[in-house]
């Protein structure tokens, strides 16, 4: 069978889809499990808390933190600084690292996945991390935010309890950039709405399908089991969404992490969400990323940006579809 090129109409880029025998739903990598992280020593467990300086949290009926955010201890980005680049020489452009850098501690529990979770977990998380957004947003020298979730060691988590991260930064980065050029650049209506349509018409791509989101296995999926949640409610930032729709898109990441782990087990993950920078408008239409850790990006793909995908898409999205309506 030839290999199929398929481009990626959000970057641009060309995937390569070479389905191969060799990775079957049960030849996945599984995620190693840590090992020095106990519960005692873990600093987002309520018993070991070292300290860290709480930004916001949600707390239940008796005052007991359900969801917080607080600083990280080791950030990425850490300045009130605006975006000032200046050229040090014809090849040294330097800019000030100015942004936040925030970890969103998902629950008290250490050992409560984020796929095992309940409505309402789901829904203190979605309205913390809009505050969150919220507030990066009226911060004059942040231009966006970049929520993700790095979960497992193969996908960069240092910490086993569950958490995302929300660095917020003085510049828009190139990929987000790229994004917003190709929703400027569809010139049939939003992308992602074209997107939506069209895969609920075919349906061969459809994991999950609920009020709120559409997720599906893309079709120019770069890496086996890829999923994209598509929010059905057009629009450009997540952090001016409702909160009964945010519930909904979480709900369904969720469920999708459910039937990932249900179909190829318990993996690790990287999950990122893609908003509007602060500052721009239309056209662009709020998205969530879900990359199971299974390949390492080599020689080639880092030389050409060109993804080599070995299994289909449609073959993913029918394991997985399977996985989730058991
Ligand atoms: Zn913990
Ligand atoms: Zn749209
Ligand atoms: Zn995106």
């Amino acid at each position: 069978m030839a290999t199929e090129l398929r481009l990626d109409p959000l970057n641009g880029r060309w995937v390569a889809i070479r389905p191969e025998r060799a990775l079957r739903p049960d030849a996945f990598v599984l995620r190693t499990p840590f090992t020095t992280d106990a519960a005692d020593s873990c600093p987002f467990c309520p018993e070991s808390f070292d300290g860290e300086v709480v930004v916001d949290e949600t707390t239940d009926a008796d005052g007991h933190w359900q969801s917080r955010v607080v600083a990280n201890r080791y950030p990425a980005f850490d300045s009130d600084a605006p975006f000032v680049s200046v050229n040090k020489g014809p090849v040294f452009t330097e800019a000030t690292a100015g942004g936040v850098h925030e970890v969103l501690i998902f629950t008290p529990d250490h050992n409560r996945s984020l796929d095992a979770m309940d409505d309402g977990e789901i829904e203190n998380i979605m309205a913390l991390l809009k505050r969150r957004l919220v507030a990066h947003a009226s911060q004059s020298n942040l231009r966006y935010t970049q929520a993700i979730i790095n979960s497992g060691r193969e996908a960069g988590a240092s910490i086993e309890h569950p958490h995302g991260q929300l660095m917020g930064i003085s510049f828009v980065p190139r990929d987000v950039a790229e994004e917003q050029a190709r929703f400027s650049q569809f010139v049939a209506g939003c992308l992602l709405c074209t997107a939506i349509e069209a895969e609920s018409t075919s349906g061969r791509r459809t994991v999950l399908s609920s009020d709120a989101a559409l997720v599906v296995a893309p079709y120019w999926s770069g890496v086996p089991y890829e999923m994209l949640v598509l929010p059905r409610h057009h629009a450009t930032h997540l952090h001016t969404e409702s909160d009964a729709v945010l519930t909904g898109v979480g709900l369904a990441l969720r469920d999708a992490l459910r039937a990932l782990k249900a179909a190829i087990g318990d993996v690790a993950y990287n999950v990122v969400v893609h908003s509007a920078p602060y500052l721009h408008g239309e056209p662009f239409h709020w998205h969530i990323h879900l990359f199971p850790k299974a390949t390492t990006r080599a020689g080639f793909e880092l030389g050409t940006g060109v993804s080599i995908n070995v299994v289909k898409p449609e073959d993913a999205a029918e394991v997985l579809r399977n996985a989730a309506t058991v």
